[in-house]
């Protein structure tokens, strides 16, 4: 299978002033393509040629695993982003907020430090484990929570390319800023799954 990178949902420059057109045009146009083209290049003629990339994420180790996780986690990134984003979660995706963290505002605190912790290049997510139960993860490099069997819900990039050019070393205004382009619809479509 020949991966493409997918369309982003929303124009390069829709997400300013929080994430900029020019943060966009490496961190999509660059590194999420180049992850691409590096998946393509190394299953080729391997046994994951024709498998989806779930299957790879779950079944692969070293560059092919990294390469793979990474495409996915950029695509899952840009889909819990929107222009459009409301100041905080409603219905069940809130319900299951409060009923996990105590209050959304506990919550955003912990999903925050664990973005902002992250010793190094990473994700912080939100996941579903198996029994139904919310859980903040942070996740070095290509981590993946779908390899351990959690469903991821949202999920917020830290390497340095996600933020430098706006935010410089300033990881928690970056961080800070994600609340302002969570995509509340989609993650309660995430958490439905
Ligand atoms: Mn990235």
């Amino acid at each position: 299978m020949n991966f493409e990178l997918p369309k982003l949902p929303y124009e390069a420059n829709a997400l300013e002033p929080y994430i900029s057109a020019n943060t966009i045009s490496f961190h999509y146009g660059k590194h999420h393509q180049a992850y691409i083209n590096n998946l393509n290049n190394l299953i080729k003629g391997t046994e994951f040629s024709n498998s989806t990339l779930e299957e790879i994420i779950k079944k692969a180790t070293g560059p092919i695993f990294n390469n793979a996780a990474q495409v996915w986690n950029h695509t899952f990134y840009w889909n819990c982003l929107t222009p459009k984003a409301k100041d905080e979660p409603e219905g069940i995706i809130l319900n299951e907020i409060i009923k996990n963290f105590n209050s959304f505002a506990e919550f955003k605190q912990k999903f925050s430090a664990a973005a902002s912790g992250l010793f190094g290049s990473g994700w912080a997510f939100l996941v579903k484990k198996e029994n139904g139960a919310l859980e903040i993860i942070q996740e070095s490099n290509a981590g993946n929570p779908l390899k351990n069997n959690l469903t991821p819900i949202l999920t917020c990039d830290v390497w340095e390319h996600a933020y430098y050019l706006d935010y410089q070393n300033k990881r928690p205004d970056y961080v800070e800023s994600f609340w302002k382009l969570v995509n509340w619809d989609k993650v309660e479509e995430n958490y439905k799954k």
